[in-house]
């Protein structure tokens, strides 16, 4: 179907959406495919918040704009501008919203950070939080693993069949809300690169994360389980999304994504190059972070950090050496498999790690459960735990999806995807939900994931000759290309010194990957304190300094050369 701006199909369980143009015209785009999925999602939430935040949707959504709907529009005018387009496209395409829940529904990752932070009861994030706090078993559902999320590698050089480098992730969440994770978007913004992600409905970053844009770049993650701390900063969606967008160095994403770091929605960043055949991994926690990269060799995401001082001061209970969990189990699988597959890494092995079943805690070949790369935590009945308040037995939760790509398929702006498990086993909710009575009430809320094939995805209307013209204009001197990065963001670039470099043995680190240190100490993040918010009754005046007005400036004209760059093609 193709509306102005837009062009949409769906395929094998995915929803592809091709948006372009103005903020608000592609916003709206966007907005318009997405009204009636929109629609499903506002009931899960009105149910689904209230039922594990004690609180309603609504309330949150006020509470969430409170806090950052200025910021937004101050600091983000695009990404605002965006949203204001979805909002009118949602109810264009008979979906009743307003731009202050398409704010919130974007913030929704960072709720669980957040949360904990505006209220007393602390409770933690992804298995984390204090165990004497009065919990639902909803609670256990939604807290203790709702950001139990994913598995991830990334190789390169040795490691490959071509040398080249090979990404493959997928996405462990709630079904719940897990299942409305279909959307393959492509954007093409008037200013900035062209993107492809896997989304969720009305998001305007990826959230589970999977991407690739038009600066060579894929990008993934998996979250840091049990992550502690948080600062009401620069909310994580935000900061990806203008990485995607205006970044096309890994030095640009770690800015990007450390400059206004709230510790919300911390993770493992996994960011390829395909420009210079590197890949990088930073473990992003709130004081410190460290950057893995390598030119020869492979690293892998399962949901807790290799950083001592992330996993033991900012983390609660990592799992990082219990193999009768999630994270331990699968740090130990996925190097079993990295070794396995070493010199014949290809797409095609990438999509059977993915659909690995192996449990290396009872050396049983096939037993999907929660410690296995696919995972399958409805039907794991838990008896192994380490914890109490760890996840329960046959939870609703698990791998949703797989996605893999490679330098090539990047450099054709093209990804390969499976939507449903990564192993293609399929979900059956009627079968599922008579077994898990304890669970009905979810239940009703579940959608069959039928099994899907392997499904390649590229942008619409690909050409390219002018892909290439474009990525070579974006191949310059690293050292220039890394300045632009930092100097397009839309707040003041940091300086970050290196604290210590790390020379003793890990079993992951070989000669060839080299791993950096930063803690907050030596990281200069200038909050952009100079807007002026007064409230009076029901207007909101916004002043901006001329120091800021200065930098905007800057930035506009940065963002105009990139522009000008663009319409050259
Ligand atoms: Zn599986």
């Amino acid at each position: 179907m193709k509306i102005k701006n837009g062009y949409s199909y769906k395929k094998n369980g995915w929803l592809y959406i091709s948006v372009k143009g103005r903020p608000k015209e592609r916003g709206f785009a966007y907005g318009y495919y997405c009204a009636n999925d929109f629609k499903e999602i506002q009931k899960m939430l009105n149910y689904y918040i209230f039922e594990s935040y004690g609180h309603t949707w609504k309330y949150l959504t006020k509470k969430i704009n409170e806090d950052f709907k200025t910021i937004t529009k101050v600091q983000y005018s695009e990404l605002y501008e965006e949203m204001e387009g979805i909002a009118q496209g949602c109810i264009a395409g008979g979906c009743q919203t307003t731009i202050d829940e398409i704010i919130a529904w974007n913030f929704y990752c960072s709720i669980p950070y957040w949360f904990s932070f505006i209220s007393d009861s602390h409770i933690g994030k992804e298995g984390g939080g204090k165990s004497d706090t009065p919990q639902s078993y909803i609670h256990i559902a939604q807290k203790n693993h709702a950001n139990d999320k994913c598995s991830a590698f990334m190789a390169v050089g040795d490691w490959t069949k071509d040398g080249k480098i090979i990404v493959a992730h997928n996405s462990f969440t709630d079904y719940i809300d897990g299942q409305y994770s279909n959307v393959i978007l492509d954007i093409t913004p008037t200013n900035g690169y062209r993107i492809m992600m896997q989304t969720s409905p009305c998001w305007i970053w990826s959230g589970t994360d999977f991407f690739i844009t038009s600066a060579g770049i894929i990008g993934t993650e998996t979250t840091i389980g049990g992550f502690q701390p948080y600062e009401k900063k620069l909310p994580i969606g935000y900061r990806i999304r203008m990485a995607m967008q205006y970044a096309s160095t890994i030095d640009g994403y770690v800015s990007f994504l450390v400059n206004g770091n709230s510790g919300d929605y911390a993770n493992s960043w996994m960011i390829a190059d395909t420009k210079t055949n590197e890949i990088a991994r930073l473990e992003l926690g709130l004081k410190y972070h460290s950057v893995d990269r390598t030119k020869n060799g492979y690293l892998i995401g399962f949901n807790a950090p290799y950083d001592p001082r992330i996993r033991i001061v900012e983390v609660n209970n990592s799992g990082f050496y219990d193999i009768r969990r999630h994270q331990g189990a699968r740090r130990v699988r996925l190097v079993q498999l990295m070794e396995k597959y070493k010199g014949i890494l290809t797409i095609e092995t990438a999509k059977k790690i993915l659909a690995d079943h192996y449990d290396v805690y009872l050396k049983k070949n096939n037993n999907p459960g929660s410690r296995t790369v696919c995972s399958h935590y409805d039907l794991d009945a838990r008896e192994y735990m380490s914890q109490a308040d760890r996840p329960v037995p046959y939870a609703p939760h698990g791998a949703v999806d797989g996605i893999v790509c490679d330098s090539n398929l990047a450099n054709n702006m093209s990804f390969v995807g499976r939507f449903g498990n990564s192993c293609g086993t399929p979900f059956k909710k009627d079968k599922y939900c008579k077994e898990n009575i304890q669970f009905s009430n979810i239940c009703y809320f579940l959608k069959d994931r039928p099994s899907q094939p392997w499904t390649k995805f590229q942008v619409h209307n690909f050409n390219k000759k002018v892909f290439d013209k474009y990525l070579n204009t974006t191949i310059k001197n690293k050292k220039d290309r890394i300045v632009d990065d930092i100097k397009r963001q839309g707040v003041v670039p940091l300086e970050i010194k290196l604290e210590e470099k790390h020379n003793l043995f890990t079993p992951n680190h070989d000669d060839n990957i080299s791993r950096k240190y930063y803690s907050d100490e030596n990281i200069h993040y200038i909050p952009n304190n100079n807007i002026v918010s007064s409230k009076h009754a029901s207007t909101t005046k916004i002043s901006i300094s001329s120091r800021t007005y200065k930098k905007n400036k800057l930035i506009q004209k940065e963002k105009k050369i990139v522009n000008t760059r663009k319409n050259r093609k």
